[in-house]
């Protein structure tokens, strides 16, 4: 695997790839890798020739300044994680490499995807998202680009920036993996301590427990009484809402095909997000 930090070495080395006609699969990250990357990466591997993984904690998507701060950073074990699962070029930019004084910022009208769940609780989040994976897609120009449904709200949104810039690329989303507990596997996992850790469960729980519920009731009801439901667990909830899941929009009275619950909520210092599928 090739370690590359600056911006012209991955051009020039992705440009000979480009020129022997080989696919790229490239997959993002803010590092403090886990076996839910890993998938990513794996997935990537099957589906194209060359494999490039991105390691940088873009400050322009943190709305928090100690969240920033405190996001946990692990490069060395990072690269020996990608090299392990095949990846072929593991970039870790600087910020200044990554948003030089010259580069064009790429804007796109979110149509309301931003207004809603993480983007109310994380003013400009997702301009920083945009800014960040359209920089990666002008410097890496890759055939696919994989992305987590466990962040499910950036997949939509990635997918309407793809969309809206026509860009020539697709986008794969892949399963939310999980430890044999539930817990969604998320870098931020590691800040939790072992109580805490303990805590979290309800969060899994939770999602178990509407998806039951939406079989015999409306999407509103079914947000009432998972509120209640999560209630029970010490974890300060930011938002547990029922969804379409192309518009983000909340639903009332009828199921879409897909409907997703979404949930964040604070567990301890840690703030914590997941979804699922409930019909
Ligand atoms: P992050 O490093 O948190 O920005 O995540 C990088 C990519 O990995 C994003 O597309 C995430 O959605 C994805 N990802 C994070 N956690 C998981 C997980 N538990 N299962 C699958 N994908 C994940």
């Amino acid at each position: 695997m090739k370690i590359i930090t600056l911006t012209k070495e991955l051009e020039n080395t992705l440009q000979d790839y480009k020129n022997q006609g080989k696919t790229i699969g490239f997959v993002p990250t803010m590092g403090a890798l886990h076996a839910g990357h890993m998938s990513l990466i794996q997935m990537a591997k099957k589906q194209c020739d060359v494999v490039v993984s991105s390691v940088f904690v873009n400050p322009t998507q943190f709305n928090n300044s100690d969240d920033l701060k405190l996001y946990p950073r692990t490069p060395e074990s990072d690269a020996v994680l990608l090299a392990e699962n095949g990846c072929d070029i593991a970039f870790f930019p600087t910020v200044v490499e990554m948003y030089p004084p010259d580069y064009k910022k790429i804007t796109v009208d979110l149509a309301g995807l931003a207004d809603v769940l993480e983007g109310k609780f994380r003013p400009g989040h997702f301009d920083g998202v945009v800014e960040v994976v359209g920089r990666f897609f002008e410097l890496v120009n890759p055939t696919k680009a994989y992305f987590g449904l466990k962040d499910f709200q950036q997949v939509a949104v990635i997918r309407h920036m793809v969309k809206s810039l026509a860009l020539p690329l697709e986008v794969v989303a892949i399963e939310t993996m999980r430890e044999n507990s539930g817990l969604a596997m998320s870098s931020r996992n590691m800040r939790l301590n072992s109580q805490e850790k303990e805590r979290a469960l309800h969060i899994y729980a939770t999602l178990l427990h509407a998806k039951e519920l939406a079989k015999t009731l409306t999407p509103r009801q079914v947000q009432e009484k998972s509120i209640d439901f999560f209630h029970q667990s010490e974890m300060k909830l930011e938002y547990l809402e029922v969804v379409d899941p192309i518009n983000l929009k909340p639903l009332n009275d009828k199921w879409y095909p897909n409907t997703v619950l979404c949930i964040a909520c604070f567990c301890g210092p840690v703030r914590l997000i997941d979804n699922m599928v409930i019909n």
